[in-house]
């Protein structure tokens, strides 16, 4: 999709599958599971949706998914899908790790900066070479030492090979990386996550990664179990779903398979996602 100058794919790091009572919070069983089945371990099936943009002659990826680090026990936990991957669809758009410039993390959960590193003989170094890899300081802190509470999400190699790299370039609060690609430091699932807004051509496209994982998430009290900050997640929610409604953003979900984009249409207070198909 083009926006303007910059252009733009939806590209995956496949599926995975997470507790489906994790996944929604307060919200009862019989509610969630119509709209999001879960498997015969409660699971239910989530994307590991990341974004491919060629900007200003770079190339910038958000979210770099779960990558391929993954002993057999945690691929049985998580159920990662086969290839192709994260990597095949890049080259698949003309660009290479090696290509990349600019990295993005929303956050440091392993779903979300998996690619950042693989293993080269037994030692996890970072599959983007040439590129800058850009998270909230504050949350590269806390990965580095989190709370009993969240310490499953937080792998090491997934992010300190960037720091003997020397590739890491911290944010202190929202930024403009290049004109069009902007950084909203968005709290609630934690205290550092960032949503990315892009903008070009007269039109907006908003990805909202753990803010509104899922399209199921849509209505405000749907929010995950696993968030440190719900309270805080139901207020950003409804601002960024009432400006996106009002200004007719495309929004892109961090983790939803069937609909990962589409319009917010006002109905009775609520809102209702009219699906948008990008070309592949
Ligand atoms: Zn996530």
């Amino acid at each position: 999709m083009k926006l303007g100058d910059l252009e733009f794919w939806l590209i995956t790091d496949g599926t995975f599958r997470l507790d489906g009572g994790a996944m929604f919070g307060v919200i009862p069983k019989p509610m969630w599971e119509r709209v999001s089945p879960p498997d015969n371990r409660n699971r239910i099936l989530m994307a590991m949706n990341s974004l491919l943009i060629r900007a200003a002659a770079k190339w910038i990826l958000i979210e770099t998914g779960a990558g391929d680090k993954w002993d057999a026990k945690r691929t049985d936990i998580y159920a990662f899908d086969g290839p192709p991957r994260l990597l095949d669809k890049l080259i698949v758009h003309g660009a290479s790790p090696e290509k990349i410039d600019i990295v993005i993390n929303t956050h440091l959960h392993f779903d979300h900066c998996g690619w950042n590193t693989r293993f080269v003989n037994g030692e996890a170094v970072p599959t983007f070479s040439n590129a800058r890899y850009i998270v909230q300081r504050a949350e590269l802190e806390h990965a580095k030492d989190p709370s009993d509470r969240d310490r499953a999400s937080y792998f090491p190699e997934n992010f300190m090979p960037m720091e003997r790299s020397r590739q890491w370039s911290l944010l202190e609060g929202d930024a403009e990386v290049i004109p069009g690609v902007e950084l909203i430091r968005v709290p609630g699932h934690n205290a550092d996550m960032m949503c990315v807004r892009l903008t070009g051509g007269g039109k907006t496209v908003f990805f909202t990664a753990d803010l509104i994982p899922t399209a199921a998430h849509l209505p405000f009290p749907w929010i995950m179990g696993y968030d440190l900050y719900p309270l805080t997640t139901l207020e950003n929610k409804k601002k960024w779903i009432e400006r996106a409604a009002g200004e007719g953003w495309l929004l892109i979900f961090g983790h939803e398979t069937k609909t990962p984009c589409g319009t917010l249409r006002e109905q009775k207070g609520k809102y209702v996602l009219e699906p948008v198909l990008l070309d592949a």
